[in-house]
């Protein structure tokens, strides 16, 4: 083929032609990839900004959640309050602002009276000059309204142990535990016109009836403001064939051990033995370096161990 022939201008206006096509579409492919690829990362970009700021969002609304949740406690307005924290609104007493330690003490304290054994220990206190804390049940309660004033009277605490002592009936539910209370709590307070800051829970704090409540009852108690004991010395004396001299010496051996002494004793009808060594317990642990006191709602608590 010659230079100038008609046939090599034809090659060459149809290799023009061809160049002319081929570089823009093969342009257009190089571009349109790119376009392609670029789009894919804007894509991924675009799921990632989504999915920071769907956290920052739930970070936003837990914050907000907590910061309500608190000012709802912080203002007392907690929505799911257990109803019988509005049973019995007058079964209320002024909560203590401090607990107080007092060193070398012993708290006589006497349960289930009160009957005629507690006028004899009363006679044996007072004589000794010595207070001492009586928990005390609803039907001897209600059999001896004198009794109840007398302990009064003479200085001494008058706590509340429980009306039934039917652990059955009281362990049943946290309202099942007010009702019995206020029952024996209201007798109490409108025979003496004093109200009972402290208590004693019928067979401690924590026992085989109350397991799956005993922490509710406890936090519905001290938000009314009261305070319970249970006991770090025990005289033995609810036990059957126990003798006056073991009820004396599983106190008097035992005090040594505590800085605080929270002794349980009791004072039903069946509990002579207990006054007949109340006089001489007394004058030992008087030797031994300890005082006397009574048990108030601000005097730090005996109790058992949680996880007990
Ligand atoms: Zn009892």
């Amino acid at each position: 083929m010659r230079i100038g022939s008609v046939k090599f201008f034809k090659r060459l206006i149809l290799t023009v032609v061809a160049l002319m096509i081929l570089i823009p579409v093969s342009t257009s492919i190089g571009l349109g990839v790119e376009v392609h690829q670029r789009g894919q990362e804007i894509g991924r970009l675009s799921g990632e900004l989504a999915t920071v700021s769907n956290e920052l969002l739930e970070t936003q609304l837990s914050n907000e959640k907590i910061l309500a949740t608190n000012q709802k406690i912080a203002q007392g307005l907690r929505q799911d309050s257990p109803p019988y924290q509005s049973l019995y609104p007058d079964m209320c007493v002024e909560a203590p602002v401090l607990y107080r330690d007092m060193p070398k003490t012993v708290y006589l304290s006497f349960d289930d009276g009160p009957s005629s054994v507690t006028e004899k220990n009363l006679d044996i206190l007072k004589e000794k000059q010595v207070p001492a804390t009586f928990f005390v049940t609803g039907a001897n309660s209600e059999a001896n309204p004198d009794i109840l004033c007398r302990i009064v009277a003479e200085g001494h605490t008058l706590g509340i142990h429980t009306y039934s002592h039917k652990y059955d009936d009281i362990y049943a539910s946290v309202e099942a535990y007010l009702e019995d209370f206020y029952k024996i709590w209201n007798y109490v307070y409108e025979t003496t016109g004093e109200k009972p800051t402290v208590f004693r829970f019928a067979g401690g704090s924590i026992n085989a009836y109350n397991r799956g409540i005993y922490q509710d009852i406890v936090a519905e108690m001290l938000r009314r403001g009261f305070t319970y004991y249970d006991w770090n010395v025990s005289s033995g004396d609810a036990s059957k064939n126990i003798t006056a001299l073991q009820i004396l010496h599983n106190v008097t051996d035992y005090i040594e051990r505590h800085d605080s002494a929270v002794v349980l004793m009791h004072d039903r009808e069946d509990n002579a033995l207990t006054s007949s060594v109340l006089a001489e317990m007394i004058d030992s642990i008087s030797a031994s370096g300890y005082r006397f006191s009574r048990l108030r709602n601000d005097i730090r608590p005996v109790t058992f161990a949680y996880g007990y």
